[in-house]
């Protein structure tokens, strides 16, 4: 798929959720109906009025994890709706119009040791998704090596032009109760605009789009991750030990959480692939259920250590 092919996809996927008859189903999905228009507002109203996603003032924070996936599926599904409307104000007809972009800019800091297997999701998602992917030196030799550094050298470098960045961030997440969706960067940071339109989305919000969408996912969130940092810093999340839900009232009536989503998924993806078959991938399986059973979100990082 092209960039033009994946965004239109993405806008889609959207659209199929938004149908759907949340009056009918679970309230969640209800609830995500909302945080979704609410989010492709502040892209189509608020952003994309102020800055081009067109022509690279505007890039992309990814590390391949849940929230900035779920922002990223909106992002290219808004992408494509621009597209259309600007197309929509030309004397041509949108068939005979190119999609004027063939890759998204984006950034990944890559400061902390990265799972393998989550490293090579980034990379794969990364071209499903058609992501131009700077990666920050993980081992800096040349001057300090910290986010802020990362960012500037990205300014600095490929990301010449940007003005603005997509950032995945949450209410819920350390800190976020105190963000807003588009703000100007602290003083001590190089100087860019933070987008950040998924601060309202729950936890519950980002598993129903999420396992609806039929995407490929990190497989740590199938064995009992649910936020992930470094190789050091994260486990699974010990609220999901299998042994502690013996009794879980899911397992006992046979249905997990969001199995709705996981059996109407929008369309089982072409490159969705099978659980990778690592020992202790399947190790984990046994221990841990996975990372969607858990949705309240003050125990969201219970599997992110706190650095010492
Ligand atoms: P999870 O909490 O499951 O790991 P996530 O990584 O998407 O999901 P956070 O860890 O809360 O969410 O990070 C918030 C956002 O900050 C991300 O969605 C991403 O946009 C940005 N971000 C975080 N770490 C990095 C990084 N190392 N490189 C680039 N962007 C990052």
């Amino acid at each position: 798929m092209t960039l033009a092919e994946i965004s239109r996809h993405c806008y889609e996927l959207a659209q199929s959720y938004l149908d759907l008859d949340g009056s009918t189903l679970d309230g969640v999905i209800n609830e995500t109906q909302n945080a979704i228009r609410l989010t492709r507002d502040y892209f189509l109203e608020d952003i994309f009025t102020r800055w081009s996603p067109l022509d690279g003032e505007i890039s992309f924070s990814y590390n391949g994890g849940k929230d900035c996936q779920v922002l990223l599926l909106l992002y290219l599904g808004c992408l494509w709706e621009f597209f259309v409307v600007q197309a929509g104000k030309s004397q041509y007809a949108l068939q005979f119009q190119l999609f004027p972009m063939h890759s998204l800019p984006s950034v990944f800091i890559n400061l902390d040791e990265t799972f393998p297997i989550l490293y090579r999701f980034i990379n794969e998602s990364a071209a499903r998704y058609h992501l131009e992917l700077y990666e920050s030196c993980p081992q800096c030799n040349d001057g300090p090596c910290d986010m802020p550094s990362q960012f500037r050298r990205f300014l600095d470098g490929p990301g010449e032009g940007t003005r603005a960045i997509v950032i995945g961030v949450r209410y819920t997440d350390p800190f976020g109760d105190q963000l807003e969706p588009i703000q100007r960067t602290d003083s001590n940071w190089p100087d860019f605009v933070r987008l950040q339109p998924l601060l309202h989305w729950r936890l519950s919000n980002v598993w129903s789009f999420l396992l609806y969408s039929g995407e490929p996912i990190s497989e740590l969130y199938k064995v009992g991750f649910t936020s992930i940092g470094s190789i050091e810093g994260t486990t699974p999340n010990p609220h999901l030990l299998r042994t502690k839900h013996s009794g879980a009232r899911e397992k006992e009536e046979g249905r997990s959480p969001f199995q709705w989503e996981i059996d109407h998924r929008y369309i089982a993806s072409a490159t969705a692939r099978e659980e990778h078959s690592e020992e202790w991938l399947q190790s984990l399986a046994e221990q841990y259920l996975p990372g969607w059973y858990l949705t309240d979100d003050s125990l969201e990082r219970a599997g992110r250590l706190k650095k010492g």
